[in-house]
């Protein structure tokens, strides 16, 4: 029986390869459009920038609650649900705050109590 659906499976996308590459296709680019009006829509939240959707990005408030990068998921044109669950727990900001907010999070290792850069 697995052997069976093993072949019908091979068969079936032999088929329809080119045709399933298209849909495919078609799913990651609308799965990119609809963040990146997701992006826009939101803005950044710390300074408000909302020009231009590829300069704004999603932070995760807490780096350990991370399971992916919302970005790539977009692009493998994951399910919206997944891609919801994971922006929920992120905050969105443009590069430059995101720049910021990176600096600000590794000074808290990079720097001890007096401030002075310990490497
Ligand atoms: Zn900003």
């Amino acid at each position: 029986m697995y052997r069976d659906l093993r072949e019908y499976n091979k068969k079936y996308y032999k088929k329809n390869r080119e045709q399933r590459k298209l849909e495919i296709r078609q799913a990651q680019k609308d799965r990119m459009i609809w963040i990146q009006s997701l992006k826009l829509k939101t803005g950044c939240q710390k300074c408000g920038y909302n020009k231009c959707a590829t300069a704004l990005q999603y932070h995760h408030l807490n780096s350990s609650d991370k399971k992916g990068n919302i970005s790539r998921w977009a692009a493998q044109a994951r399910a919206k649900k997944s891609i919801l669950n994971e922006i929920a727990k992120c905050i969105c900001v443009c590069s430059n705050c995101h720049a910021e907010l990176h600096e600000q999070e590794s000074n808290k290792y990079c720097y001890d109590v007096s401030s002075q850069p310990l490497r």
